[in-house]
């Protein structure tokens, strides 16, 4: 087969643009991502050969190799790993899969300028083609382990790439970076130094597993290279913290999170006895935009005494700390443990309930320590948090000391359950929540008018997930955790309140009504009835205190499942000119059905004000502008 040459994906070619032009500073990390992916491809390999006794690959001597050749002025990082078919190349190098990489660029796009563009680069990390911030060829030559053939990539990353097999290429992977010129003012940053390339692995690639060797060439500084070990490959997780730095984690996080940003916190756990671990965990300080797809990869990496075993172990957390990434590294585990396995394993089981502890247990403390982090961890995760509420019993008060609320409330606008309890007046016997899908949605909402008047607090909770944990909870500390939507609501007397008897008149006087639309509109609700909570709006639909509402119907039927329609409560507001004109007109009628057009508009307009939309939109306009042209 001759060389042929590709042209790179739309996405791809924009990438390549950006690194040719690269505006971003920090251009050291190019041999991070390259030496990261060298490590990832010896794990795999090492993993293939265990696995697959037929794989004929020698795995004695596994290694990262880094060649300078200062007259040529090229780098090469060499690894002698897993290596890629002549098809992997085309689908892994010449497009971008990495959905994080297509939002990357969506972002890039709407960023335009130059400083948005080089933040953005920090945030996402670009992988492979970051070579293209120092080098103006790259050449990769590879050859999967199995295979013969081997397969030569070159590019100018200026719109196409050359692919050609090649016959005698070694197995694994190399990729020689034809450097640009070094530039005179900033000696500091030429790649083609031994000094500065010994100095960038230390700083970001100290903890690899495999040794990064350094081999062949003279340095500038007429230093030999001869063959160094220029890592440590010290196992941070495996270390006390007082002997790691900071910065250590944080290059160990962005290697396994495939992430550019710090961490948000680092997380370490060394387990004792029988069954031995240490855990190494990290929580981002963002959330992936795929935190709530089906497919969303999560999971730790296991390491088996040193050894990497496989990557997305979902098993060692639940799915709602599926956000945290991490290391841990078992002591007493077989080589050979499979995923299956592992989901059934009685101590991985036990591991999994210590670590959700850890975990919840450093929220907690950021909670108390360091209220700011703690916020950035909510607004990144609490969504994803808050299912354990649901899937997790045990850790549910672990959970509920952590979960903080918006509220209508307080200086800056949220609340703990703790919190909410402690400053709620003694005659208040429940805990008041709203759920919507809007913070604006919730504040205009009707079923909030009494609670507003008399100030009395409210959570306001917007998330999908909200609407099933409250249900699963129930009640905080004794306080039934209670819908303003939903049941009668009783908010004690006030003075100007009416007295119980001119109470009773009311419900007399409205007795016709009520019976009458409540017939009229049977097929949407099963009572109408006088309300306690509104004070300004004519109208609400309210649920029954164990009906499902209208989110929840509606997240069920995506779900698929056949559920059936809820009729809900209708209530109206004596007070409101409307409601008590309608009355009035009804008391005056022999015969009411006039009025019912009334009726169903003012139960429309219920619906629409908790931001519903009525069942026969176009019937409802034809009532409205009926109604309105007698107005002229
Ligand atoms: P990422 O590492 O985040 O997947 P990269 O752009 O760094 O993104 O690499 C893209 C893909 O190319 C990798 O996922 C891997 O499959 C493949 N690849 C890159 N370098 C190597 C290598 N040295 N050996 C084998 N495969 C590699
Ligand atoms: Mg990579």
């Amino acid at each position: 087969m001759p060389t042929e040459t590709f042209e790179f994906q739309v996405e791809a070619r924009q990438l390549l643009q950006l690194m040719i032009h690269s505006v971003y500073s920090n251009k050291d990390v190019f041999l991070r991502e390259l030496v990261s992916n060298a490590s990832d491809a010896l794990d795999k390999l090492r993993l293939a050969a265990l696995r697959d006794d037929t794989l004929d690959a020698d795995v004695s001597d596994l290694h990262i190799e880094l060649e300078i050749d200062q007259d040529a002025r090229t780098l090469t990082v060499r690894d002698n790993g897993i290596g890629m078919s002549y098809d992997e190349v085309g689908q892994l190098i010449g497009t971008i899969a990495n959905s994080g990489t297509a939002e990357f660029l969506r972002e890039l796009r709407e960023a335009q300028d130059a400083a948005g563009a080089e933040g953005l680069i920090g945030q996402f990390g670009v992988g492979f083609y970051s070579g293209f911030m120092v080098a103006d060829e790259v050449t990769l030559l590879t050859r999967r382990a199995g295979e013969r053939q081997g397969t030569r990539w070159t590019s100018r990353g200026e719109g196409t790439y050359t692919l050609e097999p090649v016959d005698d290429a070694p197995r694994g992977t190399s990729v020689t970076l034809h450097l640009k010129p070094a530039d005179p003012d900033n000696q500091l940053h030429d790649y083609a130094s031994v000094w500065k390339i010994k100095e960038i692995v230390k700083r970001y690639s100290d903890f690899i597993t495999w040794p990064i060797r350094l081999v062949g060439g003279t340095g500038d500084e007429g230093e030999t290279a001869g063959s160094q070990t220029l890592n440590s490959m010290k196992a941070l997780w495996a270390r006390s913290r007082e002997e790691v730095s900071e910065e250590e984690y944080h290059e160990l996080y962005k290697h396994i999170g495939h992430d550019w940003r710090e961490p948000l916190e680092t997380i370490q756990l060394q387990a004792e006895g029988t069954f031995e671990y240490q855990a190494l965990l990290f929580v981002p300080s963002h959330a992936p935009h795929d935190l709530f797809n089906q497919n969303y990869r999560h999971g730790l990496q296991l390491y088996v005494k040193r050894v990497f075993i496989m990557d997305d172990c979902e098993a060692l957390l639940p799915s709602y700390l599926r956000f945290v990434k991490g290391v841990v590294d078992a002591q007493d585990l077989s080589l050979n443990v499979s995923r299956e396995i592992l989901q059934q394993d009685r101590h991985i089981r036990m591991m999994q309930r210590r670590l959700t502890k850890k975990v919840l247990s450093s929220v907690k403390n950021m909670m108390t320590e360091d209220t700011e982090r703690y916020a950035t961890l909510w607004r990144e995760f609490g969504a994803v948090l808050k299912e354990g509420l649901v899937t997790d019993p045990d850790n549910r008060d672990a959970l509920l000391a952590v979960t903080s609320f918006t509220t209508t409330q307080g200086d800056d606008g949220t609340v703990t359950l703790r919190q909410y309890v402690e400053r709620m007046p003694e005659e208040q016997d429940d805990i008041y929540y709203i759920t919507g899908e809007s913070r604006e949605s919730i504040d205009n909402s009707p079923h909030m008018e009494a609670f507003r008047e008399r100030g009395i607090e409210v959570l306001l909770l917007t998330d999908p997930v909200d609407e099933v944990w409250v249900d699963a909870v129930g009640e905080y500390e004794g306080k039934r955790l209670r819908s303003v939507a939903k049941g009668e609501i009783d908010l004690g007397a006030r003075e100007d309140d009416r007295s119980e008897d001119e109470k009773e008149q009311q419900a007399e006087a409205y007795a016709g009504l009520l019976g009458w639309m409540r017939e009229r509109l049977q097929e949407d609700v099963k009572e109408v009835r006088l309300s306690t909570r509104l004070t300004v709006s004519p109208a609400c639909l309210v649920a029954d205190a164990n009906d499902l509402t209208p989110a929840l119907e509606n997240m069920y039927r995506a779900m698929g499942q056949e559920v059936p329609r809820t009729r809900r409560i209708l209530e109206l507001n004596p007070d409101h000119a409307l409601v008590k004109g309608l009355n009035e007109a009804y008391g005056h009628r022999e015969d009411p059905s006039d009025l019912t057009d009334t009726a169903e508009l003012l139960y429309s307009l219920a619906v629409l004000a908790e931001g519903g939309r009525p069942k026969d939109p176009a019937r409802f306009v034809q009532l409205m502008a009926d109604r309105l042209e007698r107005t002229l």
